[in-house]
């Protein structure tokens, strides 16, 4: 098998194809501590990609309570029991020289234990029909009693203690820089746009094998029994493209990070590379949030198809949960984003501000208005002003760290 470089695991790593990268890559950093279920993107999605006979099923963007809830059912409990049968004990970090490397094995690496049947490139599993049907399943059911595993909390919590937790995990597709669905593929009828790294099933090649069902971790790719044929989440690249009628040409973000009401998710696209690491592009907010402030962590790292979707971590969750989740980064970056620096403080204030892809920003410092203490620690606020620019480089908008407060008029006391 090829050897490729995975920096999310800090090594090479064997994949069924030689490496190729995209010139930019689709990648969004999704903060969880912000997230209300609201599902207003899974319904963004279903109600314009996914609403016809034979997609009943499809939910391409989901969100589901963790730690129960999953769709398709326990998706990342199973293939986290698979890897660990395949690699008993071995599926751990090391730090060396400060920088973290995963020693264990990844689903392409662990497939060759012949674990799945023999046609198998990578480490997956089907899900059964009924594991698809129930997408909202154990929704705001929080963890149970400590020390009962299988049991969710049956009378909730209550304010002001909390003995147990959940939060919520919206996902898509993560259009991976080392697709599991694209590496499983017999026919190669699954392709990585060179343009933009967005993952495709191209429909007249697909027959539906379902092997890339099988393969993909994060189950993003979805059978259409009345075509035959699979479907998976497609970016929206119309409007990534910028041929969205509402965008005059200029990229703009996909129909999911439009509609988030809770302001969690910023979408872009970051220059790759020619060895499939980013490239210095210190301006880039998506760049910033993962490579330079750290706040923003894969999922699932370890699963090895370096997925390009990225999570600020939920501060209330056990850290063993998180760094399972997210990789060995989780204390830093829930330490730095509840005590954030001028510049992370503003940048956080880009997400969604704008429906258009933000290509860079400028960070411009303004007055202090705040000095206090925050959880026991001396804070100081200052209303630094952030700029968003365009593909062009032009001006999308500017915001500042202080929201704007509105008066309602008199006369309009009592209307909306
Ligand atoms: S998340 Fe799954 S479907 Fe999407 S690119 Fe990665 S392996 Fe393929
Ligand atoms: S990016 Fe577009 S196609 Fe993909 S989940 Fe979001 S709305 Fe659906
Ligand atoms: S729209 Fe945003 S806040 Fe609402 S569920 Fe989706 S990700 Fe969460």
């Amino acid at each position: 098998m090829p050897k490729v470089y995975n920096w999310q695991l800090g090594r090479n790593m064997e994949y069924p194809h030689e490496a190729a990268f995209p010139k930019r890559q689709f990648a969004f950093v999704f903060n969880i501590n912000r997230c209300i279920a609201c599902q207003s993107c899974t319904m963004a999605c279903k109600s314009t990609w996914t609403f016809s006979k034979g997609q009943e099923h499809m939910w391409w963007a989901n969100v589901e309570t963790k730690p129960y809830g999953g769709y398709p059912q326990f998706w990342d409990m199973k293939i986290l029991k698979l890897l660990e049968e395949a690699n008993p004990g071995g599926q751990v970090w090391s730090k060396k020289d400060g920088t973290f490397q995963f020693e264990g094995q990844t689903i392409f690496e662990a497939a060759k234990k012949k674990l799945t049947p023999e046609s198998s490139r990578v480490l997956g599993y089907l899900p059964e029909d009924h594991e698809w049907n129930s997408p909202n399943i154990y929704e705001d059911n929080p963890k149970g009693p400590k020390g009962q595993p299988f049991q969710w909390d049956k009378e909730g919590v209550q304010l002001p203690v909390h003995k147990t937790w959940f939060f919520y995990l919206a996902r898509i597709c993560n259009h991976c820089t080392y697709p599991g669905c694209l590496a499983a593929c017999p026919r190669n009828a699954i392709y990585k746009r060179p343009e933009d790294g967005i993952v495709l099933v191209d429909q007249s090649e697909c027959r539906g094998y379902r092997k890339c069902i099988e393969a993909c971790p994060y189950k993003k790719v979805m059978y259409r029994g009345n075509t035959r044929i699979s479907e998976k989440c497609i970016a929206c690249y119309p409007r990534v493209e910028g041929n969205d009628p509402e965008s005059n040409g200029k990229p703009m973000e996909t129909r999911c990070m439009a509609a988030c009401i809770g302001q969690i998710r910023l979408q872009g696209l970051v220059k790759m590379n020619p060895d499939g690491t980013w490239a210095e592009d210190r301006y880039n907010p998506i760049y910033y949030l993962v490579h330079v402030a750290k706040v923003a962590l894969p999922l699932y790292p370890q699963f090895g198809t370096a997925p390009n979707g990225y999570y600020i971590p939920p501060r209330w969750v056990p850290r063993p949960y998180l760094y399972q989740m997210f990789g060995p980064g989780v204390d830093e970056a829930i330490e730095r984003y509840m005590n954030p620096d001028r510049e992370l403080l503003a940048v956080l204030q880009l997400f969604r501000r704008s429906n258009l892809i933000i290509f860079s920003y400028k960070f411009e410092e303004g007055p202090k208005i705040f000095e206090g203490t925050l959880r026991g620690k001396p804070v100081t606020i200052y209303n630094d002003t952030v700029i968003a620019y365009g593909k062009e480089g032009e001006e999308l908008f500017r915001t500042t760290v202080e929201e704007p407060v509105y008066e309602r008029p008199a006369q309009h006391a009592n209307s909306i």
